[in-house]
């Protein structure tokens, strides 16, 4: 990621860990894991899945959501992503906290490579349940998001997921939500 220290020039900056250290100037930086949402919507008896419209694994599929930006909670963050990639959020009661909208229900890891920097991140899953919803509720973000698929359980192929940590979380969601399922 630095060939050369930003402090100083030096090429003998080493990366170790989540830190960048030049012994020459003293410079450290720490690429510190960095904070991301993804949602599980349910209606009815599907999940709403979306296509990813770039790379990483461009037309893979997704969970809503993305990094949390500097400043926000994850909750915050997850709100403002689902505005953003499909112009849809669940109603919020006034007053009412979003902890009281999204339930958080699993945590994993991941990285996420852009532009042949890896980035590791600490993905957070929320789910919530909707009665309906369809795709003439939502305005996809067209430059990030391909399509999208309402899909049943037994319908999900987890080789067509993105990232491994959406399909950990998927498993995660159906171990403890799947009985209900037809509920
Ligand atoms: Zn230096």
């Amino acid at each position: 990621m630095f060939q050369y220290c930003p402090g100083c020039a030096s090429k003998k900056i080493d990366f170790q860990g989540n830190r960048f250290h030049c012994p020459d100037c003293g410079f450290v930086y720490y690429h510190n894991t960095a904070a991301a949402t993804g949602c599980v919507i349910r209606t009815g008896e599907t999940l709403l899945l979306l296509v990813r419209g770039k790379e990483p694994a461009k037309g893979k599929l997704d969970l809503p959501g993305g990094f949390v930006n500097p400043g926000e909670g994850a909750l915050e963050g997850l709100h403002r992503e689902m505005e953003e990639e499909i112009g849809w959020t669940p109603p919020v009661p006034p007053g009412s906290p979003l902890t009281g909208v999204y339930t958080l229900f699993a945590s994993f890891p991941n990285v996420y490579p852009y532009r042949n920097i890896e980035y590791n991140t600490c993905d957070l899953f929320f789910t919530l349940a909707v009665p309906s919803l369809s795709e003439g509720d939502l305005r996809l973000e067209e430059a990030e998001i391909a399509g999208v698929r309402f899909v049943k359980a037994s319908e999900i192929n987890f080789d067509d997921l993105a990232f491994d940590s959406t399909r950990r979380a998927l498993r995660a969601w159906l171990d403890q939500y799947g009985n209900d399922w037809y509920v």
